[in-house]
C-alpha cells in the first residue's frame, strides 16, 4: 500500500536535523556525562498551582467533550490578553483555542495555501517549518535571513523567492523573538514585511510563542500594523511563557471569518482540547505578567551570563541575545561549520549544542545553545565552550600560510 505523498515527503528526506540531539541522548543513555543544550524546554515543571486548577477542573467534571473553538472564558481572556499587548481591539470570535503553537501553524497554512501554493519563511527557522508547510500540502519557500542583517529578512530577498516561484503565494511565515537566532524584529522590518504581504495580497502568519521572552527592544505584534489585522494569523502559545509544553494548548487570532473556517478545519481534526487542560490555561493567564515574568528570568539571568562570558573573548561572536531562550552562536572564526564543531564538541568535551544547520543553511557556521540548564552549569558549559573554540581558532591561525585570511 502506499501512503500520500503530503505524508511521507513531511521530512523532504534526508537528516531531519536532529542527529546530534540524538546522538547526545544515546550518550547519556550509555552513562556518559553530557551537559544538554539542545532543546528548547524549561528545566522547570509546569506551576504546582496550574496543575492543581486542572486537577479540581478534571475532578469537577471537566472531562466531557469541550466547545471545539475554546471555552469561552478562555477565549475572552486571550482575547482580553492579546488586546492588551498588542494595542488591537480583539474579540473572542477572533480567537481560536488550539492544542499548542505547532497545531496552531499548521492550521494556519492549511487556511491560507491551496495545494501547491507556495509558502514563504524565512531561514534560519524553528525545526518543523518546512515540514508543517508541506504537510498542509505547500510548498516551502525559503527565505535567507542573513547574518550580517542579525537575521532580519531583507524585503528585497522576499520579492526575489515570491518571483521565483512558478505559482501563487499564499502566505508568509515570520517569527519574533526568533527560535533559533533570539532576534526581535524591529519595528522597520515588520513594516516592510507588512508592506510587502499588502502588496502581494498574501497573509502573514507570526509565530509569536516567545512573545513574553524579550531581554532587549520590545516585542511587535504584525497584527498591530495598520490594515494588518485583516491579513494577519498570530499562533501564540502556552509551551514558553507559562511553562506548559506538555500541555498542548495554544491560540491563533485573526479575522472573525478566518476563525470561524479554522473552526471547521478543528472540528474535522481535533474536536477540541481537553476542557480541564482550557480551564488550567485559563488559570495559568490569570496569574498575570508577574507569573510570565518569574518562568522567563531564569532565561533573562542566563542571557546575561552568556553575554558576559563573550564579551570576554573574541573568537565567537554571539547574534544579539534579543529575546528566546537561546544563545546562537557565530563559530565561523573556528574555521569549522556548526555541524564538524557541534560533534567535536559533544565528543570531547560532552557538551551537546544544535548545529546551526538543523536549522537551514542561513546559520551555517552557527551554534544554538538552549539556556535552559542552572545557571553554573550553563556558566561552565559556556566558558568550556568558549575555550574549545579559542583553541580551534588558534590551532587554524598557526596553521595557515602568513597572509591567509
Ligand atoms: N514556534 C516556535 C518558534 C517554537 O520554538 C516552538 C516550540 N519549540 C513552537 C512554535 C511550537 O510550540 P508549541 O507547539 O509547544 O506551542
Amino acid at each position: 500500500m502506499t501512503l500520500s505523498h503530503r505524508i511521507t515527503h513531511i521530512t523532504g528526506g534526508g537528516s531531519d536535523g536532529w542527529d546530534l540531539f540524538r546522538k547526545a541522548r544515546r550518550m547519556i543513555a550509555q552513562g556518559r556525562t553530557v551537559i544538554e543544550l539542545t532543546i528548547g524546554e524549561h528545566d522547570i515543571r509546569t506551576d504546582p498551582r496550574i496543575l492543581d486548577a486542572m486537577d479540581r477542573a478534571a475532578r469537577g467534571g471537566h472531562t466531557g467533550y469541550a466547545a471545539v473553538p475554546g471555552i469561552p472564558e478562555l477565549r475572552a481572556e486571550i482575547a482580553a490578553r492579546v488586546a492588551a499587548q498588542s494595542g488591537v481591539e480583539t474579540a473572542p470570535e477572533e480567537v481560536l483555542v488550539v492544542p499548542g503553537g505547532q497545531a496552531g501553524l499548521f492550521m494556519a497554512h492549511h487556511a491560507t495555501c491551496e495545494a501547491g501554493d507556495g509558502a514563504v519563511y524565512v531561514d534560519p527557522y524553528y525545526a518543523t517549518y518546512p515540514g508543517t508547510i508541506r504537510g498542509a500540502g505547500a510548498v516551502a519557500l525559503p527565505v535567507a535571513a542573513r547574518a550580517e542583517d542579525g537575521f532580519l529578512p531583507r524585503g528585497t530577498d522576499i520579492d526575489t523567492a515570491i518571483d521565483g516561484f512558478d505559482g501563487r503565494v499564499g502566505s508568509m511565515m515570520i517569527n519574533t523573538p526568533n527560535n533559533p537566532t533570539g532576534a526581535v524584529y524591529d519595528r522597520v522590518t515588520l513594516e516592510q514585511i507588512a508592506a510587502l504581504c499588502a502588496r502581494r495580497d498574501i497573509w502573514l502568519i507570526s509565530d509569536e510563542v516567545y512573545e513574553g521572552q524579550v531581554w532587549q527592544g520590545e516585542h511587535l505584534s504584525p497584527r498591530a500594523l495598520p490594515g494588518m489585522a485583516e491579513r494577519t494569523l498570530v499562533v501564540g502559545s502556552m509551551s514558553k511563557g507559562h511553562a506548559m509544553t506538555g500541555s498542548r494548548v495554544g491560540w491563533i487570532v485573526g479575522p472573525r471569518a478566518a476563525v470561524a473556517a479554522l473552526e471547521d478545519l478543528a472540528t474535522h481534526m481535533t474536536y477540541g482540547i481537553p476542557g480541564f487542560v482550557q480551564d488550567a490555561a485559563l488559570h495559568a493567564l490569570r496569574l498575570g505578567e508577574g507569573f510570565e515574568a518569574e518562568v522567563g528570568a531564569p532565561f533573562r539571568r542566563r542571557r546575561d551570563i552568556a553575554a558576559r562570558l563573550l564579551g570576554a573573548q573574541n573568537v565567537v561572536r554571539a547574534v544579539p541575545m534579543q529575546g528566546a531562550m537561546y544563545a546562537f552562536l557565530d563559530i565561523r572564526a573556528t574555521g569549522l561549520d556548526g555541524e564538524v564543531f557541534a560533534e567535536a564538541l559533544l565528543e570531547e568535551k560532552g557538551i551537546a549544542v544544535m548545529p546551526g544547520e538543523s536549522f537551514g543553511r542561513a546559520a551555517a557556521g552557527h551554534v544554538r545553545v538552549a539556556l535552559t540548564v542552572a545557571d553554573d552549569r550553563l556558566e561552565r558549559a559556556l566558558a568550556e565552550l568558549l575555550d574549545f573554540a579559542t583553541g580551534l581558532a588558534r590551532k587554524r591561525g598557526a596553521n595557515s600560510p602568513p597572509g591567509a585570511a
